[in-house]
């Protein structure tokens, strides 16, 4: 143990902030706001929250450390509690979306931007049990950042006592100082190796093949040292990870004398469970090569030491506001020079790296944007609106952005509110508003909650609602894909996709509750289930405070449909004909009901249906729907829906049906 603890106290002096250490407190003990810019493994997010501590900063007050990803928050607490020698959640904890693992002794908190904004909304307004706040990896943007900005500026302006460290790893620094009244920006001095970039001949048409490929080249070819390989999600990572087991296990079986370099082929990425994210960190064993497949976690976020070669994509996942379909899509979109920059420079940590670009240098040069566009002018921002609104911030046009969002954003957002009931006509927070606050979810599902009980049948939907709070509890193996349909297929409800989560939920509660063998047996995962329970208890918590009590529908399910209904009308779709072919009630767009849907091509194909969100893929697809019926639509939706149009388009369509079917009874 000795010896641990004392290979960690080295690691932390052989950090680059390490030498500036001295400097970095008496910066901040003669300034209210820094800015700090280093390169990423430089030691920010560990060590500088730890030097606050022990300069005495949390002898009244705690110190906390805003991350955008929940990973990294967690991975970064459990690190830093293992520095200090504490247990997690005692001196260090750290802070997420439903998981609070943070005590009384609690002097370092990491959590992400999201629980800092919440808490200063609706609790704290001036952070009083803060004495220092890090904002880490502002540069990522995200709308919270942004947001956070904003109201830290007044925090500082208001609270002589306070102390801000805000943290960049580009080129952002200027920006952020000026913002804050031109304060002063600190180097952590760089410590990085060079980089050789290789661009592609020519575009790649396959980027997971052509990412594959050059993998297993670099592991044949090339000199010891790990891989690091940018993917934009959680599909493309599997498929990658599968494809580099394939091909390894070809690789031993066709050579017979010579022994093969083993590969420890490792994804990463927020939804992955924390066990198996921790694995990235460990050292490979008798020389294995490690190969890590990450989303965009690993451009900054995470650090892993040993990657000597990067293969970049080029692609990034990002939500986006898509005007055409009316809300936000999760697309795939080319990085930025920053990014590819940043990218590049993983490989240079521990010695000379290099960068295979799976892209030309003339995209690289004419067709990537300098840098990223910040997420608050491509994104939703309903519950930013709502946040402010309630921190009475009126005019979000006084509200101080860095880079505000634009106004058609701002008016788009509010309408969406306004239909959900949250807005009034003069744009000021309703009582539904109000409530639809103290939910952490979004604001849809919120009212979902509330008007459950309009409906008497909160039990149900804060089952249903918790169940799409967490990933899939639907577990499809590629290389069983029949076996997990067909078990999948014994929970669907006819009808509702909603209601088949509900049914899973029960029927696990019923089964012994923490029986992985009845999980797996269904193909289901059993830690959503656990996750949706957690959430669950904790919604069930802000439902008791609001004094909302726990009714129940028994089994009148069609209720539960109702209030799906009302909370949804705004994602409706009228049946185009053929299976699980729609059209989107708003602007007439087609979308698709997915294969695995409780309601695709099982013999009834409801006229009209309400989804929880669309999928943008090859298509646009429904994820979770449930049949309505359209007169449900033209009442809880009367600015969208009338009867009569409802009556006529439903009856158009049923003729259309008919005409079709006997067209092709004729043509038989
Ligand atoms: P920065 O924020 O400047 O990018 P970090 O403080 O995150 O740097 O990381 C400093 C070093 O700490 C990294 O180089 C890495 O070796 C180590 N480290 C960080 N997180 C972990 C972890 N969860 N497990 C093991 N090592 C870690
Ligand atoms: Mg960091």
């Amino acid at each position: 143990d000795f010896a641990k603890s004392k290979s960690l106290s080295e690691q932390r002096q052989y950090l680059p902030v390490f030498s500036v250490r001295d400097e970095f407190l008496k910066v901040v003990r003669e300034n209210q706001v820094v800015v700090v810019v280093g390169e990423t493994g430089s030691g920010k997010t560990t060590q500088l929250t730890q030097y606050l501590h022990e300069d005495g900063y949390t002898k009244n007050g705690i110190v906390g450390c805003t991350q955008p990803r929940r990973v990294a928050a967690m991975s970064v607490a459990k690190r830093v509690s293992e520095e200090m020698e504490t247990e997690l959640g005692d001196l260090v904890g750290y802070a997420i979306r439903f998981e609070d693992i943070t005590g009384d002794n609690t002097v370092i908190k990491y959590m992400t931007e999201g629980v800092l904004l919440r808490e200063i909304t609706l609790e704290y307004p001036d952070l009083d049990k803060y004495r220092v706040i890090v904002m880490d990896e502002a540069h990522e943007r995200s709308v919270n950042t942004d947001v956070l900005f904003g109201i830290l500026k007044k925090v500082v302006a208001r609270r002589r006592d306070f102390k801000l460290v805000v943290t960049s790893a580009t080129l952002n620094a200027e920006k952020f100082s000026n913002f804050f009244g031109n304060v002063p920006i600190f180097h952590i001095p760089g410590r990085t190796f060079p980089v050789q970039i290789m661009y592609s001949k020519s575009p790649c048409e396959d980027y997971v093949e052509a990412a594959v490929k050059r993998a297993m080249t670099i592991h044949i070819t090339s000199a010891p040292g790990d891989i690091l390989i940018f993917m934009t999600g959680q599909e493309e990572i599997e498929a990658t990870c599968f494809a580099l087991s394939e091909r390894m296990e070809q690789l031993v079986n066709s050579s017979t004398r010579k022994k093969v370099t083993n590969m420890l082929i490792l994804p990463i990425y927020s939804q992955l469970p924390a066990d198996l994210q921790a694995k990235i960190f460990q050292k490979a064993e008798d020389g294995s090569r490690k190969c890590i497949v990450a989303t965009n976690i690993a451009e900054t976020s995470l650090t892993v030491d040993g990657i000597y070669y990067v293969i970049d994509t080029g692609y990034v996942k990002m939500k986006v506001y898509n005007p055409r379909l009316g809300m936000d899509v999760l697309q795939v979109f080319p990085i930025s020079q920053a990014a590819a920059d940043q990218r590049a420079g993983r490989s240079g940590r521990t010695g000379p790296g290099t960068c295979y670009r799976l892209f030309t240098e003339s995209a690289y040069r004419y067709e990537m944007l300098p840098q990223p566009v910040p997420e608050i002018q491509r994104s939703n921002i309903m519950n930013v609106i709502l946040l402010l609104k309630s921190f009475k911030v009126d005019n979000l046009l006084d509200f101080e952005f860095m880079d505000p969002p634009p106004q058609e954003n701002i008016l788009n957002s509010m309408y969406q509110l306004w239909v959900l009931g949250a807005l009034s006509n003069t744009g000021s927070l309703t009582r539904m508003g109000l409530k639809m606050i103290k939910f952490p979810i979004d604001p849809g599902l919120a009212k979902m909650l509330i008007t459950g009980e309009e409906f008497g049948c909160v039990d149900e939907v804060l089952t249903i609602v918790s169940m799409l709070s967490v990933p899939s509890v639907f577990f499809r193996p590629r290389d069983r894909a029949e076996e997990s349909a067909a078990a999948h297929e014994k929970f669907f409800v006819p009808h509702s996709d909603h209601l088949t989560l509900l049914d899973i939920y029960r029927q696990w509660e019923a089964n012994e509750y923490r029986d992985d063998w009845w999980c797996s047996k269904h193909f289901l995962q059993v830690k959503c289930l656990r996750k949706a329970s957690k959430v669950r208890s904790q919604l069930l918590d802000i439902l008791k405070k609001l004094e909302i009590p726990l009714t129940s529908c028994g089994p009148k399910l069609h209720v539960v449909r109702k209030a799906i209904c009302s909370s949804f009308f705004h994602n409706a779709a009228r049946l185009k004909g053929g299976i699980g072919e729609y059209l989107n009630c708003r602007n007439g767009m087609p979308c698709h009901l997915h294969p695995t849907s409780a309601i695709y091509g099982k013999g009834y194909t409801p006229d009209y249906v309400v989804y929880h969100e669309l999928i943008l893929t090859n298509k646009e697809y429904m994820q979770c729907a449930t049949s309505v019926e359209p007169q449900w639509l033209a009442e809880y939706g009367p600015m969208f829906y009338s009867i009569k149009d409802s009556d006529t388009s439903l009856l158009e369509h049923k003729k259309r049906h008919r005409d079709e079917k006997s067209a092709m009874e004729e043509e038989m």
